[in-house]
């Protein structure tokens, strides 16, 4: 059996010795009869969160209310959840109840796809009710039971089941697609950073090609904030190599939809994408819009940008021109004279020094910002002397 699982043997076992049952379920069951790597170990069991809780030494309450306890076990944690059926759902999203079941089959029928409702218990037995494993060896994403019914439970499973597509490169079966183009309006119920992390997983996957087609074909981009009109820039995107970095797939989408600096602020708030994804998407458009009205990278350019948007923003020059030439982007960054004001041979004490002031003022950040540039530009060598003697003939003006 797999490490993980080997790993988590004990788990089970001291569960079962109190008298539950308890699996293996989910992804990592997926995962696993795929020979993919597991990202973690989920549990389902027919014990109660307190009874799980009194098994184990050390646990948290990360979802008490949908059953789910952490258990700190020899330093991995495992998520573990009361077997459960999902009673009420409001709005289409997240049930507001769930029912407490003591039958793993009951458990299984409400998740999602076949494929994620596969369970295993510690001897490495597989339970799979809803042939889940013929799927999985066919490549189909299927709804567990009803599709439509499944979508107005929980409108996401939809984003899940075309970003499933993408990663595993397997197709949606056509009951289940039906079910995604005719329910996708359910979509706007969802908060948009949960369709942002499904949408960000299905960019990053080899088979992103297959998850953007299915995405349009069931029109779900359209109940995509301020996505309706991207389908194109989507096409464009799906034929890239892949990018793992998440504000690569985003800064794409703005450039192949054209958009400016400003609207795709805009577009990048709506989605409420973090800061540091949103600063370096605007970053990378920034850079091929310049790489591609310069022949080549200006010191004082490069300074202002990370290597690594720099870097990505080469990759993709390369792959869509033909007559681009790439240049080293570690071997640019190297050769330049500054990556920081900090590694100016002067600072602001040198500086007040030199002009005889006891105070500083904003004398000093003009005169950084002048040294810089002529730095990076290669007008100044970057010593005590060289600067020094410049700050004395040209900013005598601020002599104290
Ligand atoms: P990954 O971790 O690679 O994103 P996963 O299948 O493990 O994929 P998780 O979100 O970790 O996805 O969920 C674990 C399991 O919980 C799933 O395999 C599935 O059985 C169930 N599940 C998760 N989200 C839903 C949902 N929205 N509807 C129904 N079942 C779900
Ligand atoms: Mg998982």
């Amino acid at each position: 059996m797999n490490n993980h699982f080997e790993q988590a043997y004990p788990v089970l076992d001291k569960i079962e010795k109190a008298g539950f049952q308890a699996y293996f379920v989910g992804g990592c069951v997926r995962d696993y009869l795929l020979n993919k790597t597991i990202a973690d170990v989920d549990i389902a069991t027919s014990a109660y969160p307190q009874e799980i809780k009194s098994i184990f030494q050390t646990t948290f309450d990360v979802g008490i209310e949908h059953g789910t306890v952490l258990v700190l076990y020899h330093q991995v944690g495992y998520e573990i959840t009361t077997f459960r059926t999902e009673s009420t759902y409001q709005d289409f999203r997240r049930p507001d109840q769930v029912t407490f079941v003591r039958d793993l089959k009951d458990d299984l029928m409400r998740r999602d796809f076949t494929i994620n409702a596969l369970a295993m218990d510690k001897s490495g037995k597989i339970f799979d009710y809803y042939n889940g494993q013929n799927d999985l060896h066919e490549g189909i994403i299927r709804a567990v039971g009803s599709p439509t019914e499944r979508f107005h439970e929980d409108a996401l499973r939809m984003m899940r089941g075309v970003r499933f597509s993408a990663q595993l490169g397997f197709d949606i079966e056509p009951k289940t697609l039906r079910g995604i183009a005719e329910n996708a309006h359910l979509l706007e119920k969802i908060a948009v950073e949960r369709i942002a992390v499904e949408l960000q997983k299905l960019f990053a996957s080899t088979n992103k090609q297959k998850g953007i087609h299915y995405l349009l074909e069931a029109n779900l981009h359209r109940y995509c904030p301020q996505m309706a009109h991207l389908s194109e820039a989507l096409l464009k995107l799906a034929t890239l190599p892949v990018f793992k970095d998440d504000y690569v797939n985003w800064g794409l989408l703005m450039y192949f939809g054209q958009l400016t600096i400003h609207e795709a602020k805009a577009f990048l708030k709506k989605w409420k994408l973090s800061n540091e994804i949103i600063n370096k998407s605007i970053a990378l458009m920034e850079v091929i819009a310049y790489r591609l009205s310069c022949a080549k990278f200006e010191n004082t350019f490069l300074f202002l940008h990370e290597e690594d948007v720099v870097e990505n923003a080469q990759q993709f020059l390369s792959d869509a021109y033909d007559t681009f030439v790439y240049e080293d982007t570690a071997l640019l960054f190297s050769q330049l004279p500054l990556r920081s004001t900090k590694d100016l041979a002067v600072n602001g004490r040198d500086i007040m020094q030199l002009l005889n002031r006891h105070q500083s003022g904003a004398f000093i950040g003009e005169i950084i910002k002048t040294l810089t540039h002529k730095v990076l530009s290669l007008e100044l060598k970057n010593t005590k002397n060289d600067l020094s003697h410049y700050i004395l003939t040209h900013f005598s003006h601020y002599k104290g």
